[in-house]
This record gives C-alpha cells, structure tokens and sequence, in this order.
C-alpha cells in the first residue's frame, strides 16, 4: 500500500482536503490525523472491519481499548448508556480538550473497541483538523496514538511515516502537536471517579472543578511493578530514569552516563535546561526547564525519537517534578524505563 501524506494548515484549513481524508475513512480506511496531544490514527467508529484494521497496523492487542473521538456533544449520549453529572461538569470546564472519560457504553459501540468492557472510553479533541475531519465523515472515530504498539506516540507527520509507512491509507501532516502527550483518561464509573491514566489534564486541574479524584493504584505505585504493564512509550534504547532529587540526581546521571560510556555504549542524557552544563564530556539532549512543565510535555517524544534516530544505546533520563504535567511525564518516563 502507497501510504498518501495530505499537508494540511491547520490555521486555514482546506476543507477540500478535509473532505478527501473524509472519505477514506468512510470506505473503512485508516487515516492518521493530528489531535492537540500526539497523532492518532483514525478509523470508522461504527465500522468493526475498520477498526479491526487499527489493530493489525499497530500490531495492538486486542485487549488494549480504544478512545472513540467526536465533534458533537450528542454523540456523548449515542455512545453512553449513562450520563452523569459529574461528566457533564467535566466536559464543561474540559472539552475539547485533552480528557477522555470512561462511561457506560450504549449498543452502538461494538466490542472490540472496548476489548469486551461494558464501558466506553470517549473525548473531543482540541484540534480543528481532527474535529473537521469527524464532521466530514459524519461518524465518530477511534484513534489510538498512529505508533508501532510499545514504541513511543508521534508527535509530528514524519513520527506516524516512521512507524506506519505503507500501512495505511493517509497521514494528515498538520504540523508539531501541541500538548504533546496523551489524554488524561477518567473512569467515571468509579466512586470516587478515578484517574487510570495520567495525561494533558492534570489532577489538579480536575479537582479544582470535581473536588474528589482518585489516582489508581499503577499510577500511584508509579508502575514499580513491570506486571502491570501493557503499552510502554518505549524508545529503542535502553532508558534509565534517575527520579527528582536535586544535586544528587546530576551526580547520579553522571554516574551511570560515565559507567555505561567506559563499557562501550553510545550513551545520551535527557536532561533540564538549568542542569545541561553539569554533563561535559557527554551528549545531552534539553527537554526543557525544570519549572515549564508544559514545554517539556510537548518535547518529550520527539526527543526520545530523536535519541533513537541518532542510533543512541542508552538513555539517562532526569526525572521531574510529579505536579501538573509532570505525572504524564513521569507515568510515561517510568512505563519506558521498565521495559527492558
Ligand atoms: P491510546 O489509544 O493508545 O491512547 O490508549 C487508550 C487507552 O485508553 C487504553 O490503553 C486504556 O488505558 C484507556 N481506555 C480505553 N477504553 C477504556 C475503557 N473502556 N476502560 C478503561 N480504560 C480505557
Ligand atoms: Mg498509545
């Protein structure tokens, strides 16, 4: 298969093109299109043989679910048994935005999107190219982050044609992603609701408006237990995670950057932008400063990409702060260190 790259503006959108990636996904194709958090590729919500497809092109497990994505609140009850209250203040104060949250599913949602759960996970995305694209093709769409399954999500068009390449139908190139990792999804079925993964909303974001939010467990036990594991945002290289400690974690960088150069290894550092000095000798790479969050949200998969794309073996990471998007990045840093 010829996989076609549509270039799409996303500050003026050709709704010609939208209309052309539109169609593809009608006839039961796959399309992978940007969202505000990475790339997803898209398929036909309602279709199963299309959505089937997403799972052979990832090499995804069937047991791993997917997020049905609309563009109109009304689908929020075709798709839901249930809406409760607590969603529809969530959905206020977050949507579109990057919150995807569990619910009930009606009968319209076959099976394996949910991997055989009764619950459903959706959201609206922030994006005009994604949310054009499911008006156009007048269904809602599952799309899972448009990687190989285990690798590391795309945050541009060039990551989602490294992965998928002759794999599927279309890639929209929109453009860098803005948030940069995933939704954070909400099981809303659970009292009190529960955060199962961390993501683009942070849970203080979420208890400034719903007041109560649990942490599940894995992410609690900040996923020290590989078991548990099911996707690992995982580079090729071998990554080490040296968690926040101030001074004692460039020491401990340094440490084992210095070990694993004397074994003979082409060793990288992911390290903050207040602490790149502290490496001579090394090869770092910045995420950001310590203290923009954000910043280093959006730069973190392209760096590991990056990393990878050098042909580095191993990579010493600075851990960071778990407050606001620092738990994203942190739940997806140790989910990447526990792999191998
Ligand atoms: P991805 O599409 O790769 O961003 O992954 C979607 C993730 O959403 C899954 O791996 C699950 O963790 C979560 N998810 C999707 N549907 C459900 C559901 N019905 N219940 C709980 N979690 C879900
Ligand atoms: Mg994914």
């Amino acid at each position: 298969m010829k996989t076609k790259i549509l270039e799409i503006n996303p500050k003026r959108i050709d709704l010609a093109k939208i209309k052309t990636a539109a169609e593809e996904i009608k006839k039961g194709n796959l399309v992978a299109f940007p969202t505000e958090t990475v790339y997803g590729l898209g398929a036909d919500a309602l279709n199963e043989k299309a959505v089937a497809k997403i799972f052979q092109a990832k090499g995804r497990p069937f047991n791993d679910p997917l997020i049905v994505h609309i563009a109109d609140i009304k689908e929020l009850y075709r798709l839901s048994k249930q809406v409760p209250s607590v969603a529809l203040r969530l959905v206020k104060a977050f949507w579109p935005g990057p919150l995807t949250l569990v619910l009930k599913k009606s009968e319209l949602v076959s099976d394996i999107i949910t991997a055989g759960l009764d619950t459903v996970a959706i959201r609206m995305p922030a994006d005009n190219i994604a949310l054009s694209l499911i008006r156009e093709a007048q269904t809602p769409i599952v799309a899972p982050s448009a990687n190989l399954f285990g690798r590391t999500s795309p945050t541009t068009a060039q990551h989602v044609a490294d992965d998928l390449d002759g794999k599927i139908e279309m890639i929209i190139d929109g453009g860098k992603t803005k948030v940069g990792v995933e939704s954070t999804v909400l099981d809303i079925t659970a009292k009190p609701v529960q955060v199962l993964r961390a993501g683009g909303i942070s849970v203080e974001k979420l208890k400034e408006v719903i007041g109560q939010v649990k942490i599940s467990k894995e992410l609690e036990e900040g996923f020290r237990s590989p078991g548990m594991l099911n996707s690992h945002y995982s580079p090729q290289a071998r990554l080490i995670l040296v968690e926040e400690k101030g001074e004692s974690q460039v020491e401990e960088v340094r440490q084992l950057a210095s070990e694993y150069k004397a074994k003979g290894f082409k060793v990288g550092i992911m390290a903050k932008e207040e602490n790149q000095n502290k490496y001579n000798g090394f090869e770092v790479k910045v995420i950001g400063k310590g203290t923009e969050l954000e910043i280093c949200a959006a730069n973190l998969f392209a760096i590991l990409r990056s990393f990878d794309k050098e042909g580095f073996e191993i990579i010493i990471a600075e851990g960071l702060e778990e407050q606001g998007l620092g738990l994203a990045i942190m739940e997806r840093l140790r989910k990447a260190a526990a792999c191998k």
